[in-house]
């Protein structure tokens, strides 16, 4: 059997693409090294795996040192010397090390770190591409990308409160051409927004979307459908939210563009959205403790539009369990920090597809050039990612990866979910 021992763990703060500082880590088999670095959210699910920050006056509390610490003179002694083959052992060992069931003890920061890195410096030693290391030999659907053009909520400055309007060229025949499509989409929605809103609309929001001066709930979905049509796209470009509703959730009522409904009602204004709208996917409609109104949309609305669960089901396997029995959704968004290792992540996208539900690979509002989610999103055969805007570096080098992939798999790869 071939096996490669880990030589040496090395880790440090980086930036991140909010300028905040994250958790990057290198791993050695000999001269060969893994590197990786985890993202970060800001509309954060209470039940995700603990992010460790220091609390002290570096980086306005930011700081990840302890994190970088625990990496170094805890993960690293017991790392030192295991297969780097052996990802499943060495994420049980990280569990078991960790000991807390939602890495407070370790951080997620630091457990991710290493999870991937040593995923990345497997696939080099054995000379493969990650997503075939980690997918096997039927590794082969390019996913979807959602875009997230027009961005609000905690992602933006304006008073949309709606997260995430994007756009997912569902009717490209492949990955380069549905990126094609939305760069095009994209700047052609510049060029509406500039018309209708002048210049201030076409600042750009945490995750390279537009962040425009909006007050009505219809606005973005229109902007969106006009940019589409102008392009001649209309059957081939949908379009699909992120709510991220635990951020408009108060005293039991959702507020909404500054006006109070109540589930039932919010219902009601997602069923008229997406009679309206070309939408073909809902995250997070209502909020992460909200598990009535997420089944009870999923019983109305499911069999018409995708209903993806991210805060509520954080990535856990057990969450997407409860799930999956309570009929709460039927898709689940898929973010590698959630839970914190790779092995668990798998677990998560394993169990959501058994059940038949959908699951979506996922960057965080805070994100590295790092662009495992893109392997990732291939090697599970996920038929779906999102990550941001065809804009901006941190966003694009995931979907660039994709035609880098897409390019090697060649007349093997199918695009979605066929
Ligand atoms: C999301 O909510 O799906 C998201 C990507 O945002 P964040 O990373 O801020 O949680
Ligand atoms: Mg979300």
């Amino acid at each position: 059997m071939v096996m490669f021992e880990i030589t040496e763990v090395h880790a440090r703060e980086i930036l991140d693409s909010r300028g905040n500082p994250t958790v990057e880590v290198e791993i050695y088999a000999g001269e060969y090294m893994g590197r990786a670095s985890v993202p970060s959210g800001a509309s954060t699910g209470k039940r995700e795996a603990v992010e460790l920050r220091d609390g002290d006056e570096r980086f306005h509390g930011k700081g990840v040192r302890k994190a970088i610490e625990n990496i170094e003179k805890k993960i690293a002694p017991r790392l030192i010397g295991m297969d780097v083959l052996e990802q499943r052992k060495i994420d049980l060992m990280l569990i078991a090390l960790d000991g807390t069931g939602n890495k407070s003890n370790l951080g997620a920061n630091a457990t991710l770190g290493v999870s991937l890195a040593v995923a990345r410096l497997a696939s080099y030693l054995l000379e493969m591409p990650l997503y075939k290391y980690l997918g096997g030999t039927n590794a082969h659907i390019l996913p979807v990308p959602f875009m997230n053009v027009i961005n609000g909520g905690a992602h933006a400055g304006n008073e949309l409160s709606i997260q995430e309007h994007m756009m997912a060229p569902v009717g490209a025949k492949n990955l380069s051409e549905a990126v094609r499509m939305g760069s095009e989409v994209y700047h052609q929605l510049r060029e509406v927004l500039k018309k209708k809103y002048g210049r201030n609309a076409i600042n750009v929001g945490d995750e390279g979307g537009f962040a425009p001066p909006m007050k009505d709930i219809e606005e973005p979905f229109e902007a969106i459908t006009q940019a589409i049509e102008e392009m001649g796209y209309s059957e081939k470009v949908m379009i699909a939210t992120d709510s991220a509703a635990s951020n408009f959730y108060k005293d039991g009522k959702y507020i909404v563009q500054g006006k109070e409904y109540t589930a039932g009602q919010l219902i009601d204004v997602y069923s008229d959205l997406i009679s309206k709208y070309p939408i073909i996917s809902l995250e997070d409609p209502f909020a992460e403790d909200d598990w009535d109104a997420f089944i009870e949309i999923t019983a109305k609305l499911g069999n018409r539009v995708q209903i993806v669960g991210d805060d509520i089901f954080v990535t856990n396997p057990k969450l997407i369990k409860q799930g999956i029995e309570r009929k709460a959704a039927n898709a689940a968004l898929i973010k590698l920090n959630q839970i914190g290792t790779v092995t668990e992540t798998i677990e998560a996208v394993e169990m959501a597809h058994r059940a038949g539900w959908n699951t979506m690979v996922s960057h965080r509002s805070g994100e590295t050039a790092d662009d495992f989610i893109a392997d990732f999103a291939v090697a599970m055969n996920t038929g779906q990612i999102k990550s941001g805007a065809p804009c901006r570096v941190d966003r694009v080098e995931k979907y660039n990866q994709l035609m880098r992939i897409e390019e090697e798999l060649r007349d093997s790869a199918d695009y979605g979910k066929g």
